[in-house]
């Protein structure tokens, strides 16, 4: 199970003891903060699983501050209990209103803050686990085309920041209709999911691999500091290429041969500032290349020219 986390929002330190030792045996960490910014700040950096929120803050109110949290899309899936001496239904009906998942009344009863506590904690693992599994391509178990736009995304924005330097890998199999066609789709997906492996195979633990949809795929390359640039993320692009142009399936009584053609865009080949589209045009341009050239090869973009 992965470690969980709660942060206690309450301007009152009694609460942040009482709810520290009640809590132990049901949590691996509590944090604690008695202002409402503070927590809200606390709150994005260390992306807790659940929030105690106390409603009546003089600084800032209990509704305004789950507000804010619901909204920012760092911690709007953090589950969020009011912390409450309210009973009033309004009120509570305010606190539900605001985002909240549940409240608890103040003073509160043990083991019904570690009841309330558990559940908080089982619907946030279950919306982290809908959120992993909406980011993975089904077939091949490689990300999908919105988690590799997150990654291109971070890894370019590094490159910018650190000159942490990258390359984007497309990559397209050759004539996969005709393998769709000759020995029906079953075969055909059992091609992708082999694809898909060998991508797995041939990448580093460092590079991140990813189906776009179709036949089509994308590898980010990242440059480590043994790495002397351009000559070793080719070399790497090439390793992954070969890998699925070695691929043999057997179905009935042929043997399949898988042939591919890929695309390489290298950040440090870019314009000053490129964004991500950028490097994602320039690699797909040189894949169109290879295809146009005969296919079953590696074409290294060069853009401007
Ligand atoms: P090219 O060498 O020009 O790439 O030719 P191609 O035949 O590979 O053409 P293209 O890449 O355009 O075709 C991709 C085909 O992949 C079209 C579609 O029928 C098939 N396809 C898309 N998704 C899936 C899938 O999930 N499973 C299977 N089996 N086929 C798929
Ligand atoms: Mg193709």
């Amino acid at each position: 199970m992965p470690s969980s986390k709660v942060l206690v929002i309450d301007d009152d330190a009694s609460i942040h003891r009482a709810v520290e030792r009640r809590l132990e045996d049901v949590v691996d960490q509590v944090l604690k903060t008695d202002s409402p910014t503070k927590g809200i700040q606390v709150a994005s950096q260390e992306k807790p699983d659940v929030i105690l929120l106390d409603v009546n803050m003089p600084q800032l109110d209990g509704f305004k501050v789950c507000r804010l949290l619901k909204e920012s899309p760092a911690t709007r899936d953090v589950q969020i209990l009011f912390l409450t001496a309210d009973s009033n239904p309004d009120n509570l009906a305010k606190a539900l209103d605001a985002g909240a998942s549940d409240y608890i009344s103040k003073p509160f009863n043990a083991v019904e803050l570690e009841a309330r506590v558990r559940v908080a904690l089982r619907t946030k693992q279950m919306i982290d686990l809908l959120q992993e599994r909406a980011r993975i391509d089904a077939l091949t178990g490689l990300k999908n085309r919105a988690a590799m736009d997150d990654a291109l995304f971070a890894a370019t924005s590094a490159y910018h920041r650190t000159g942490q330097l990258l390359s984007l890998l497309m990559i397209d199999l050759d004539h996969f209709k005709k393998i769709n066609d000759t020995y029906g789709h079953g075969v055909g997906d059992d091609v992708i999911r082999r694809v898909g492996m060998s991508i797995q195979t041939g990448r580093r633990p460092y590079d991140t691999a990813c189906r776009f949809g179709g036949d089509e795929f994308g590898v980010i390359l990242i440059h480590n500091e043994s790495d002397p640039g351009a000559a070793c993320s080719k070399q790497i692009a090439e390793r992954i290429i070969n890998g699925i142009n070695q691929i043999k399936l057997r179905t009935g009584g042929d043997e399949i041969d898988v042939a591919c053609s890929g695309g390489l865009a290298l950040a440090s080949d870019m314009p000053e500032g490129f964004e991500p589209a950028d490097l994602f045009k320039a690699a797909d341009e040189a894949l169109y290349e290879a295809k146009s050239e005969g296919r079953n090869r590696l074409v290294v973009a060069t853009p401007g020219d």
